[in-house]
């Protein structure tokens, strides 16, 4: 009996668009995108398990990206995957519209009751 171990495979999943930026380096404004890059060890070829993993940002016209850290991570995931429930018809237009509007002012938004 064999087994047969691996590490150093890598997917790459999109999680979904974010927010419309302008890029730094093409100039254009769009809805960038948000993936996750994962390494995975392997096990007869299969991924099995993640030992690691790091979230990309990028412009889907050119390219660029950036790594988000912690607080800006959370916030582009959440969006992404509102973005993802909203589209599939998960979430209401007005539940969606106003969780949107709390994540584009980076979780510190009140509403003016709260004001
Ligand atoms: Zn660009």
């Amino acid at each position: 009996m064999f087994f047969l171990f691996g590490w150093g495979t890598q997917t790459k999943k999109f999680e979904g668009p974010t927010e419309m930026r302008v890029c730094r380096v093409c100039g254009k404004e769009s809805d960038w995108h948000l993936h996750r890059h994962s390494k995975w060890m392997t096990a007869f070829l299969v991924p099995v398990l993640p030992y690691s993993m790091k979230w990309v940002h990028s412009c889907p016209e050119c390219g660029n990206f950036e790594v988000p850290e912690d607080e800006e991570k959370s916030r582009l995931i959440k969006m992404a995957r509102l973005k993802r429930a909203f589209k599939k018809g998960k979430v209401k237009r007005g539940e969606y519209e106003m969780e949107i509007a709390k994540l584009r002012r980076g979780g510190n938004w009140k509403s003016g009751r709260d004001l």
